[in-house]
């Protein structure tokens, strides 16, 4: 039945990490808050679908700063041609992070406390003589988290 399919998918997810159900970092639309928000542009963005946007600075991808709200734009004058740091600066939506290998269950735990329902996903590389680092590996939304336990066999 679908209950039953619900109550295992809730069970199985407790077996699994953020990294097994996060969208990779290549598949991840994200914009250096250098972009300019013209007409062009904020046509380009509204049309990807996505309802937050990774922001990152000094063109380094690995240095996500902000969220863009697709809504932030709705009160745009594109002719401003104001960037995507500017917006962010003005809304200031606070970015999440998360270990590659936080348990499901935990992540669903900080999503119900907090207000945003993203988060980056962050891995700890570890270098032979330099001292680790961490490395940027995805996203990972409540929707994520919803989708593995409605998928159950
Ligand atoms: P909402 O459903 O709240 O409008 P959304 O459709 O933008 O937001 P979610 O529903 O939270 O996003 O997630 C749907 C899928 O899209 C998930 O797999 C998530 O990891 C992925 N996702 C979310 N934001 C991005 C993004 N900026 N780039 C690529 N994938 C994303
Ligand atoms: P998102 O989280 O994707 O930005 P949202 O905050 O608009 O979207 P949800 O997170 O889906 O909406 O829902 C949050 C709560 O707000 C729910 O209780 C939902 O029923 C309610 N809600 C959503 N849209 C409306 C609306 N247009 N008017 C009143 N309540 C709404």
């Amino acid at each position: 039945s679908n209950e039953m399919r619900i109550a295992v998918g809730a069970l199985e997810i407790a077996d699994k990490v953020v990294e097994n159900v996060m969208t990779k970092l290549p598949d991840v639309f994200m914009l250096p808050d250098t972009t300019v928000l013209n007409a062009k542009t904020v046509m380009e963005i509204v049309k990807m679908g996505y309802t937050r946007i990774p922001v990152y600075t000094n063109g380094d991808k690995n240095n996500v700063t902000d969220l863009l709200f697709v809504k932030d734009l709705a009160l745009l004058d594109p002719d401003d041609n104001f960037t995507v740091k500017t917006v962010c600066g003005y809304h200031k939506h606070p970015v999440k992070f998360v270990m590659n290998d936080t348990p499901l269950p935990h992540l669903l735990e900080a999503f119900k406390k907090g207000e945003g329902h993203l988060a980056m996903v962050k891995k700890l590389i570890s270098n032979d003589d330099k001292d680790p680092s961490y490395e940027l590996v995805g996203v990972v939304t409540l929707e994520d988290i919803v989708e593995e336990i409605l998928q159950a066999e």
